[in-house]
């Protein structure tokens, strides 16, 4: 499953960073981490967050 690995990047950094999120490009239908950056589009415009702090607080 996608979100269990997603769980696994944030335990051993699991604070809030401002500059750092999981973000989903809309334009070409891709997910990373990182800064607003859609290295498909060279973009960050078409990316929303998808960092879901409050699901994984309460799973943790
Ligand atoms: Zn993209």
């Amino acid at each position: 499953m996608r979100l269990i690995s997603r769980l696994r990047r944030f335990v051993p950094d699991a604070r809030p960073r401002a500059d750092k999120a999981d973000w989903h490009c809309s334009q070409c239908s891709g997910d990373y981490y990182g800064e607003r950056y859609c290295v498909n589009c060279h973009t960050g415009k078409f990316s929303i967050v998808t960092t879901p702090v409050a699901c994984i607080e309460e799973v943790i």
